[in-house]
């Protein structure tokens, strides 16, 4: 699978820290960088048959439809395509007008996931969202009538501006839409953003851990009544509308990321990420020369990695798979360190994978840490 990153917004949100530039003077150089890493990586990638493509960012719909559908063509130049391959735009509610999802329902994307964040206009002011609560939803419908029916929402919850009963209506529009699939994240202040300084001002107050907890807790039972699997902790999605190229990830399989910041994986023991500057990743890619670093990762890097991602999902962390992959005496070290967790119910052993039970799953993060071999 590939990932491709497009590096550019119309404005910085508030609790943004992704790598972007909000001036589209480089775009052309831009495109023709990450065409130009496209070819210097296309034998990067065992798999040369693509069941997944996803434009991310930043913000991809803010290029026209001609530009997407070159990278397209581009990445076909070197891959083939599953059949059924998943190619999903990340687009924001303000881009997606009449002419834009005209042109874009003639190209092969076939999967939106649309920064919607709330449907509430109090919300989307703190978070400096470029959409009004009117086009969050109007979006949606728009993108329906032109035939995207794979359709994924993003959703912030615990915002100083929202509280259970505003959360409760973001959800309930959500059915209303029938939308298939929900990633929904907590508020947080990241260091660098428009929030952190609000917040050190005295601006604004923090996120209430307790608040959102609760209301977690809420979308967790809402979305199921509902017909959606929760499948990642942040992940929602009604059967048949998972999403294919964030479960690849979970399940560890190799993937290239394309473009300034992306970041990539062999599927073994090896990751590297791309420069985070616009400019240095253009001048790099006009010298031939690809702008990544690399790391191996040493056996507990991987181990610890694992237990990071797979304790965050239904599927949990297969032990046959870690048997085959890692020395005894740090499987033994494990055993120890999962057994207090095994007893007290903060992790259950199932069909031979490692789980913590979805109760539990608002903590998993500090779970999976307290288990790190270091
Ligand atoms: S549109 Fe997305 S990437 Fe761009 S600033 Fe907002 S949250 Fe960050």
């Amino acid at each position: 699978m590939i990932y491709l990153h497009i590096p550019f917004c119309k404005q910085k949100c508030s609790y943004c820290n992704f790598h972007f530039s909000t001036s589209l003077n480089a775009k052309e150089e831009m495109i023709s960088a990450i065409k130009k890493e496209i070819y210097l990586r296309k034998d990067e990638l065992e798999n040369k048959s693509l069941q997944s493509l996803y434009f991310g960012g930043g913000t991809p719909s803010i290029l026209k439809t001609d530009e997407l559908q070159s990278i397209v063509d581009e990445v076909l130049k070197y891959f083939s395509f599953d059949s059924d391959i998943e190619i999903t735009l990340e687009a924001n509610p303000d881009d997606l007008d009449k002419n834009f999802l005209k042109d874009l329902s003639k190209t092969p994307f076939n999967r939106l996931s649309i920064g919607t964040q709330s449907f509430f206009e109090e919300d989307l002011k703190l978070m400096n969202r470029a959409h009004t609560s009117g086009e969050a939803e109007s979006s949606i419908k728009r993108a329906q009538d032109f035939g995207f029916e794979n359709i994924s929402i993003d959703l912030i919850y615990g915002s100083p501006t929202s509280n259970l009963e505003i959360w409760k209506k973001n959800l309930d529009k959500t059915i209303e839409l029938q939308v298939p699939h929900v990633s929904s994240y907590a508020l947080t202040i990241e260091p660098k953003t428009a929030l952190h300084t609000w917040f050190s001002q005295g601006k604004i107050n923090a996120p209430k851990e307790a608040e959102q907890h609760e209301e977690f807790f809420y979308m967790t039972e809402f979305l199921k009544d509902n017909g959606f699997d929760h499948y990642e902790i942040s992940n929602f999605g009604k059967p048949g509308f998972h999403s294919r190229h964030n479960s690849a990830y979970w399940k560890y399989h190799a993937y290239l990321g394309i473009g300034p910041s992306a970041h990539s994986y062999n599927g073994r023991n090896e990751r590297s990420w791309n420069i985070a500057n616009n400019q240095l990743y253009i001048n790099s890619l006009n010298k031939n020369s690809l702008p990544k670093e690399t790391e191996i990762l040493s056996e507990k890097d991987q181990f610890n990695e694992m237990l990071m991602i797979g304790l965050r999902t239904v599927w949990g962390v297969n032990l046959s798979s870690l048997k085959e992959k890692f020395s005894a005496e740090l499987l033994d070290y494990f055993q120890k360190e999962i057994k207090q967790k095994l007893a007290d119910g903060i992790l259950l052993v199932e069909d031979n994978h490692l789980k913590i039970p979805e109760k539990h799953w608002f903590l998993a993060d500090g779970i999976a840490s307290d288990l790190f071999v270091v």
